[in-house]
């Protein structure tokens, strides 16, 4: 079976998607082109997104993202999705806008390329401005529960990287660590009846990744007056113990963040001993720790509570997924490792799909024709990673 056999197989199955930022409803009917790009990671590259009114301004700024994998494949979906055979350039921008704009005035533009052009059956939405929304679409989107505010509820102030407090969230304050233990399983178990599916951690924006065994002594004084910086570190140490024996009780998946953010201690090896402490906790590793890959395949291989979820990974680096996906396949069975878009746009979400499957079928069929995977484990190890594995969660 070639390359092109199996991504054509991929691309016929249907897929449960781990991790997307998806617009509220209201922002996509407002979307044009540049407007897209400011909502895509290519407003990460360091160089202003144009408005599009300068042909000079347009020639710069793509000569400076082209390349990129970022923008290949959202042009690359733009292409697809619009119907458009010419490449982005100063001279073509007019007809890239048109065709998104045009597009959006269908308000069920957004959903219907999610539905019919991706073949998502579910996506997990990470709406950080509003943690466990489903935006409207409960039949699609299964919301995550973002945690990084516990983190920062040991005094009414200190707000995470999305300006959020646990307390100030619900309202309430305490200033003693058990009622403040009482208050996160509690809210935790509540965003589980809610419909959460999953928690979502991102504090590898905020801080580094190494968590200790905090004590209840230690995270107690975080919550009194003029704590130290290590009393608060225990304290952030003592509350993720807390989320993840939670996550248990409710058979939840604790995602998180590795890899970019701070690029302080953010590689993923650095939760080796947070994993160790709680082998009952179930953990998806996201973004492939890029660029520390291997300690993704290093963990998966001593731990069998981890999981790789590969979201955003393809779509920042093609290159990396492929060498990741080559060793995942190598120590870990085909149940634990998932994949997400990590998008705000339903076409930079429909490109980050082209690039996994890219990455998936390259890696398939190379695998098969060099006589190291049989053909049927290959296609089952597609349906696995693309809708098996993930669903699995959502029945709980
Ligand atoms: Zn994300």
């Amino acid at each position: 079976m070639d390359r092109k056999r199996f991504y054509d197989f991929a691309q016929s199955l249907p897929i449960v998607n781990t991790h997307s930022h998806h617009l509220p409803d209201e922002e996509h009917p407002a979307l044009n082109l540049a407007e897209m790009f400011r909502n895509s990671y290519l407003n990460w590259c360091g160089v202003p997104v144009p408005s599009g009114e300068s042909e000079e301004e347009i020639a710069h700024w793509l000569d400076a993202v082209r390349t990129r994998s970022y923008f290949v494949w959202l042009e690359r979906a733009l292409m697809e999705l619009y119907g458009i055979d010419e490449h982005l350039h100063a001279g073509s921008w007019e007809i890239f806008d048109r065709a998104v704009r045009q597009a959006h005035q269908d308000r069920d533009w957004h959903l219907k390329i999610l539905r019919e052009n991706c073949r998502y059956e579910a996506v997990l939405l990470d709406a950080y401005w509003s943690p466990g929304s489903h935006a409207g679409h409960p039949e699609l989107f299964r919301p995550a529960y973002r945690v990084n505010s516990i983190f920062y509820g040991y005094d009414d102030k200190a707000v995470d990287h999305n300006d959020h407090n646990f307390q100030a969230a619900l309202g309430v304050r305490t200033r003693d660590i058990e009622e403040y233990t009482r208050l996160i399983k509690h809210t935790l178990r509540e965003k589980k009846r809610a419909g959460c599916s999953v928690l979502k951690c991102a504090i590898a924006y905020d801080r580094s990744l190494c968590f200790g065994k905090g004590t209840k002594e230690q995270a107690q004084k975080a919550m009194l007056d003029h704590p130290e910086p290590r009393d608060i570190e225990a304290f952030q140490d003592y509350v993720f113990d807390c989320i993840c024996e939670t996550a248990v009780e409710l058979g939840m998946p604790v995602q998180i963040h590795t890899g970019l953010g701070l690029m302080d201690r953010s590689g993923a090896m650095q939760l080796q001993p947070l994993i160790a402490r709680h082998p009952q906790t179930t953990f998806w590793l996201m973004h492939g720790s890029y660029p520390w890959t291997s300690d993704i395949a290093g963990l998966v291989h001593a731990y069998p509570n981890v999981w790789a979820d590969l979201c955003w990974l393809p779509l920042l680096s093609p290159a990396a997924a492929h060498r990741l996906m080559h060793e995942l396949i190598d120590v870990c069975n085909a149940d634990r490792v998932v994949w997400g878009c990590d998008t705000w746009t339903s076409e930079e979400s429909y490109g980050a799909r082209l690039a996994f499957l890219d990455v998936l079928s390259r890696v398939l069929a190379e695998r098969v024709e060099s006589g190291i995977m049989r053909e049927n484990d290959a296609l089952r190890y597609a349906e696995a990673v693309l809708h098996d594995n993930a669903a699995g969660i959502l029945k709980s």
